[in-house]
């Protein structure tokens, strides 16, 4: 069995999952939270959600940078709470972010974490009062996917004590995580926690049973004593991810009776595809949790929540223009209810390794560094939030051409690293093009009505450009390459 790791700072090293996805770091609670589960008295409650009003929750956002300025996708951000409130609504729990994210810079320790002791550095140092803290960085390199502290636990004091620690890498869309830590940070132990340890322990491990009359020698129910406490989610020993498909070893309890884990609870640790749900009884503890140990979350005033507005339409660039590849103007149409607008620019159809990803409050962005590639089509959309109502989607994607870069000057073939050959040619010989220097080429060649006749890359040594289908006449062939360019014509006869 995986033993779990105290938070409580006594134990420094940090254990791995064997998983690319990581697990949980958060071990179980302490004596005194198990009391106060247990003296919520859930199973004696009904949960009837109708009749609670929403508790809504302000929280914060903080976003470890790394040594390059950068923690996750913004649109991860706003996907994260927006799906987190979907998990949460049958709970009658809502969470709204505070304005604006918190950019904590890179210092060694920080992003990536290099264990517990870091984050718990950052949380003192970062947290505000009376909301929840939730921290964003790379957990990858200590193998974890998230943690949390309990209640009464943690870092910091009194209405700014603990947080959530969520990794970036388990922080994308159809990510179960932030439900999970979320969970703990309300007080939900794991369903498997002082069961998995010991499935045998007379006390501490949680029957199979729920009747509280078996008869001897059989156990009666210990479901509000044992495990999570809670009755209506069922004995579970597996404290490592497990994929919900896929039978367990078959474990059993002081009755004999086998355990059957539930991986449709988000606390549990199934895979992210097999949770949906909290229990009724889990749900009840996470609202009591806001009368006792996270009473400082609940505000007096409440943010209206818009949750109605358009998509944004865009308007420059057009769609498949070419712009310089250094001075890239975008604009969209303000939407009204829209407090920010992500803009993301990227290669890739998926938006990975954008170019740009960045919040804004403006309608327009510059773009003038001087990285995007002359003849590559790029892409780019926007996405309209507030901090109230995250679940907005993006706007449509639309394409450009990068063209050459304002103020790029024209070298002569030799300063560019190119020779092309030969000059005069017949349409059915290739002409030769040998680059000397290492990076893509971006070539058209053009007609002296000035359109593109063929395009396409280069790259370095020497290779050929076919010219099949030229019309007699003479062509000049343009090399682009990081802001400089130049041109050789030649003669098809
Ligand atoms: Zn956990």
């Amino acid at each position: 069995m995986r033993r779990f790791l105290t938070l409580l700072g006594l134990i420094t090293s940090l254990s791995t999952f064997a998983q690319n996805q990581g697990g949980c770091g958060t071990a179980a609670p302490d004596s005194a939270h198990f009391a106060f589960l247990e003296s919520l008295g859930l199973n004696n409650l009904a949960f009837n959600p109708e009749n609670d009003t929403v508790i809504r929750v302000p929280m914060k956002a903080h976003f470890l940078l790394n040594s390059s300025n950068y923690c996750m996708p913004f649109s991860y951000l706003m996907t994260a709470v927006c799906e987190l409130n979907r998990k949460y609504e049958p709970s009658g729990i809502f969470f709204y972010l505070i304005p604006e994210i918190n950019y904590i810079p890179f210092q060694t320790g920080n992003n990536p974490l290099g264990g517990y002791s870091d984050g718990s550095r950052v949380m003192s140092q970062y947290n505000l009062d009376s909301v929840v803290n939730v921290y964003f960085s790379d957990l990858a390199p200590i193998g974890l996917c998230g943690y949390a502290f309990y209640p009464n636990s943690g870092p910091g004091s009194g209405a700014r004590r603990g947080g959530i620690m969520m990794g970036t890498g388990c922080s994308g869309p159809s990510n179960t995580t932030f439900a999970h830590e979320m969970g703990h940070y309300l007080s939900l132990p794991h369903p498997f926690d002082r069961t998995a340890s010991n499935p045998l322990h007379p006390t501490n491990a949680e029957l199979v049973t729920r009747s509280a009359n078996e008869p001897a020698p059989r156990r009666s129910r210990n479901c509000a004593t044992a495990g999570d406490r809670f009755c209506d989610t069922p004995s579970d020993y597996i404290d490592d991810r497990w994929n919900c498909n896929v039978p367990q070893v078959v474990t059993v309890d002081l009755n004999g009776d086998t355990i059957r884990p539930d991986a449709t609870l988000y606390m549990s640790y199934s895979n992210d595809v097999c949770a949906n749900r909290f229990s009724p009884q889990q749900m009840m503890a996470m609202r009591a949790t806001f009368n006792s140990g996270r009473s400082y979350l609940r505000r007096t005033t409440i943010p209206a929540i818009d949750s109605n507005f358009n998509r944004v339409s865009q308007i420059s660039p057009a769609e498949g223009d070419t712009i310089p590849a250094n001075f890239a103007y975008f604009q969209w149409n303000a939407v009204q209810g829209a407090d920010r607008y992500i803009l993301e620019v990227s290669r890739s159809p998926m938006f990975n390794l954008p170019l740009v990803d960045t919040i804004l409050q403006d309608t327009t962005f510059l773009y003038n560094l001087n990285r995007m590639l002359p003849g590559v089509t790029y892409r780019w959309r926007v996405r309209p939030i507030n901090w109230r109502y995250t679940c907005s989607g993006t706007d449509t994607i639309r394409t450009f051409r990068a063209g050459m870069p304002l103020g790029a000057s024209i070298l002569s073939p030799e300063d560019f690293g190119a020779s092309v050959y030969p000059t005069v040619l017949s349409n059915n010989e290739l002409l030769n093009v040998n680059l000397s220097e290492e990076g893509q080429v971006f070539y058209r060649i053009l007609a002296t009505d000035g359109k593109v006749v063929t395009s396409g890359n280069l790259n370095q040594g020497p290779q050929t450009v076919g010219l099949a289908g030229f019309r007699s006449g003479v062509y000049l062939i343009q090399l682009e390459r990081n802001g400089s360019l130049t041109r050789q014509k030649f003669i098809v006869r």
